[in-house]
């Protein structure tokens, strides 16, 4: 049985440029416009360092308007998670420009009381934008998709009551943070973590609901990263970079044979992508239905910008009588 969860990560750019207008509250609020239409629930990762950063140094006139948003996302049957950039934790705005410590960037790797700190900060400023002292997140993600070293993260995000990690991109490197997901391909659809998030655990304090992928040829990819460049003005330099490692490997011969895992990004993927990918999980499902298989989806509101492909989305998954859910309405069946 598949059931999917459309995860939206609510932020402007990593390395602090954009407005909160242009990229987080206007293209948000159409998508949950959207996605009230169908009657279907989004889960919101409000990335909460940077607004609480924005807020102190008054860098931009509608921070008030996150929190009112933030609430009304909430009020109206969606579910809010606990995101973190903590390269935000010791930002300082001189001269009209963010300057943030990316020594912090592995959030996994720093020691336990400042990841303790850090998390209980962003526990902090999530309650307080929502207006409710008591609220519990349950499920976490880490920015950069960094989930390792993994074992103190996890038992402090235990601390905090949180139950669910949805970090994790099957078969995904990240080679800068030393992250290596690849030994995750053949895990089933979610799983118990602890020591390392690659590997269930009976004894884990979390599950792992993963980012799902798709292993393609990475000739598959290099329109994906085009597109990324240009809809980010030429701002991201890492596709620049991963760009002269494809043209590399293929002047040796490994172009073809390569897989790259792509996640299910309803920002970056075309709809005949999306729609391809969700065609053969439903075949698939029909062989295998008695595995649950909770799919996850990602989306940056940074990068919103083709609503009519979200709607034929929905539309699609609407018309198959597929469910769409949060976190929150799949815990009991991890459990079980
Ligand atoms: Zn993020």
């Amino acid at each position: 049985m598949i059931e999917f969860i459309f995860t939206l990560d609510y932020e402007i750019y990593g390395e602090g440029i954009g407005r909160l207008k242009e990229c987080v509250i206007r293209p948000a609020q159409q998508l949950l416009d959207i996605f009230k239409y169908y009657g279907y629930p989004l889960v919101v990762f409000p990335e909460v360092l940077e607004f609480e950063k924005i807020k102190e140094y008054g860098s931009d006139p509608d921070i008030d308007q996150v929190g009112l948003q933030l609430q009304q996302i909430l009020n109206t049957g969606n579910e809010i998670g606990l995101h973190l950039h903590s390269w935000w934790a010791n930002a300082n705005f001189t001269c009209g420009k963010w300057q943030l410590d990316f020594s912090l960037a592995n959030l996994c790797s720093l020691p336990g009381y400042k990841i303790r700190e850090i998390i209980g900060k962003g526990l902090d400023i999530l309650r307080r934008l929502l207006g409710d002292s008591q609220y519990q997140p349950i499920v976490f993600r880490n920015g950069f998709w960094i989930m390792q070293p993994t074992r103190v993260i996890v038992e402090i995000l235990n601390e905090f009551n949180l139950k669910i990690d949805s970090t994790l991109f099957r078969g995904g490197r990240i080679r800068k943070y030393n992250v290596d997901y690849r030994p995750s391909v053949s895990n089933g659809y979610y799983w118990k973590i602890l020591d390392d998030v690659n590997k269930h655990q009976d004894d884990g304090l979390l599950f792992e609901v993963p980012i799902y992928t798709e292993l393609v040829p990475f000739w598959k990819m290099i329109s994906r990263f085009n597109k990324r460049k240009s809809m980010n003005n030429d701002k991201e330099v890492p596709s620049e970079r991963l760009l002269k490692i494809i043209g590399l490997r293929a002047i040796f011969g490994d172009y073809f044979r390569m897989k790259y895992p792509r996640k299910l990004d309803y920002c970056f993927l075309s709809l005949e992508e999306i729609l391809t990918s969700l065609n053969k999980l439903i075949m698939l499902d029909e062989r295998t239905n008695k595995d649950y298989k909770p799919i996850v989806l990602v989306g940056h509101s940074k990068n919103l910008t083709d609503f009519e492909k979200v709607d034929r989305m929905l539309e699609f998954i609407r018309k198959r009588n597929l469910r769409i859910v949060t976190f929150n309405q799949i815990l009991h069946r991890l459990c079980s």
